[in-house]
Formats: structure tokens, sequence, C-alpha cells
């Protein structure tokens, strides 16, 4: 196993499946282009081989796939097949939630269980403004019917000030109200943002500020929450829970135990560094050739991590996966 002096290793795998997306989220696509698939994307199988390789190789327990927009992808129901077929813990999908309703059979076919559901506001002119892209009721659709279908919801919502710091309240009013778990993600300084100090600081919201919102109308707790998490997690009494993942406010840098595989075949260890370590080439190999490349790749992911705390990077989510 690979572990580092701070007694970090790689534990959980996020796979984007591709950097095609249906929308073009404003602190994520800064210009607005509609994301579409990179043309060096690998195949389902050697992504689902790559998967396998790193089970291996780095000790990998729990997938979650993402993208991109992963319910785009022509390749998710053979990358599904495959990946299901693994033995991991546990594969849980990140989604915008606009093709949630078509694709359920798929995922409850192939074992998924557990969603997040990436929605910043419950009001349709903000929700267009920010996502530039998909319909609000399709969405909340969405998440109803995989709700039914006895799927776990976890809602992740990126207030920024001044577009829908005021939705903080009624979106959790609204998760608390079907049984969602709603995570506020604190912007992070990716991409424009990390080279923009002054667009990120005038739409951050921080983990005090939303508490102080949540205070004024609920009362809650802090609740138990794994060590690796990345969310600090909150229990409304008789009503449910909440998380704030605070990136900047409490990093959780030290205990990171996050890999991240490109739709192209490059490895990221750590979101706040630009090393990256390509292994699409080992996807042909054979295991026994493959696999000491790939552990001498991971011992280098692993040492791109920070030590503390995320100090931004030039990469962005729509490429290595949220
Ligand atoms: N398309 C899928 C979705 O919308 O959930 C998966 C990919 S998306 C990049 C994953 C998550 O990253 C979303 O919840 C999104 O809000 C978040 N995200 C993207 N850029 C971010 C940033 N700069 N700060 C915080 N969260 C960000």
């Amino acid at each position: 196993m690979i572990v580092d002096r701070q007694g970090r290793r790689f534990r959980n795998l996020r796979v984007s499946l591709t950097s095609a997306c249906n929308y073009a989220c404003t602190y994520c696509v800064p210009d607005g282009k509609r994301l579409v698939a990179a043309q060096d994307e690998l195949s389902a199988e050697a992504m689902a081989r790559g998967v396998a390789y790193l089970i291996e190789a780095a000790g990998i327990e729990r997938l979650r796939i993402t993208g991109g927009e992963p319910l785009v992808s022509p390749k998710l129901e053979a990358f599904l097949a495959s990946v299901s077929t693994l033995g991991l813990d546990d594969i849980s999908l990140t989604t915008n939630g606009q093709l949630l309703t078509r694709k359920l059979p798929l995922l409850i076919d192939a074992g998924i269980r557990r969603l997040n559901v990436s929605l910043d506001t419950l009001d349709p002119d903000a929700f267009r403004r920010i996502a530039r892209g998909g319909d609000l009721a399709t969405v909340l659709d969405g998440m109803a019917k995989a709700s039914q279908a006895g799927m776990s919801i976890k809602v992740n919502m990126v207030p920024l000030r001044g577009q829908n710091h005021d939705q903080v309240v009624p979106l959790l009013d609204y998760c608390l109200e079907r049984g969602y778990e709603l995570r506020f993600i604190e912007l992070m300084r990716m991409g424009h943002l990390a080279s923009d100090s002054n667009a990120f600081l005038q739409q951050f919201v921080s983990l005090q500020q939303l508490l102080q919102m949540i205070g004024e109308g609920h009362e809650y707790l802090q609740a138990d929450a794994p060590i690796d998490a990345t969310a600090l997690r909150y229990e409304v009494p008789g009503r449910g829970h909440f998380g704030i993942i605070a990136n900047e406010s409490v990093p959780f840098c030290r205990t990171c135990s996050r890999l991240r595989l490109s739709s192209t075949g490059w490895l990221h260890g750590c979101l706040s560094s630009s090393n990256r370590h390509y292994i699409g080439d080992l996807l042909d190999k054979p295991r026994h050739q493959a696999l000491p490349a790939l552990q001498r790749l991971l011992m280098k992911a692993l040492g791109d991590k920070q030590p503390v705390a995320f100090s931004g990077g030039a990469t962005v989510m729509k490429i290595i996966g949220g």
C-alpha cells in the first residue's frame, strides 16, 4: 500500500467519464462555451481497466463517477457494466440531474444507490443564469423519482454571493422535507477563480456565514462524520442532516484520501496541484507490466497532495471531476 508521511493513502477514486457537459455553470466555465468530449477520451473499457488496476495498485475502495456530466456520456452503460463487477464497497455518481429520469433504470440496474445532484437554486431564473443550460423542473422531478426508487440523495449547492445566497435556507428546507442531504460547497479557487482573487472574494460565502444564515431559523448540532470526510456534518433535530464542505474555512487536506482519473487518462492526486500523471498508455498492458509502473506514478500523485490547505489551482472541475 502506498502511504505518505502524513499517513494518507488513496481510498476514494473519482473518475471523470467525460469532459462534455450540458451545463456551463458560471463558476466552472467562465466563457460559457458548451463543453464537449475531448478527442483523446479513453474508451469505457480502458477506463474500467484503469479502475481495476487502481484498486489493486492503490487499494481503492470507493468509486464516484463524475464529469463533465457523466449522464451525457455514451460510455456510461459499458463503464457501469464493467466497474459493477469489481467488488468495490461503494459506487456513487455525481450529476446535474438533467437526464436523471431517463437514465434511472440504467443506474439502478448497475447497483448505484447513492447520488449527488448539483443544484444551486430553486429559482428558475437564477438557475438559468448560473447553469446556463438545463431546466430546473426536470432536475427536481429526476431527484423525486430517484428518491422514490430508493436512492439516497445528496444535493450539492455552491453558495455564491449576489447570485444564490438567498437560496441557502429555502434549499435546506426543500431538502430536509424530502429526505435529501444538502451539501453546501464553499466556492473553490479553481481555474479563473484561482487567478482572479476579486472575482473569487466577491462571490465567496464562508462556513461561518452559512451557519449564521441557517441558525436564524433552524436549530442545528454538529454530527459525526467519517475521519476522511470532506464535509462537516450537522443535524437539524427531528428533520435531518446537512453538510458543509469548507475547503477554505476548515481545510481537510490532512486527511484527504481522494485520487482522480480524467476522461483522457491522467491521474490527479490533488485539486490544488497542476501536476498530473498519464496512465492511458498503461491500460493496454497486461497487469504484471502495468502495476509496477502505476505504483511509481501513484507515489508521485500522492506526493502532490497539499500538507494542510487547498491553495487554489489552475485545473478546473469540468476536466478532473468534482
Ligand atoms: N456535472 C456533474 C454535476 O453537475 O454535479 C459533475 C461535475 S461538477 C464539475 C461536480 C461539482 O463540482 C458540482 O457540484 C459543482 O457545483 C462543483 N464545482 C465546480 N466548480 C467548483 C468551484 N470552483 N468551487 C466549488 N465547487 C465547484
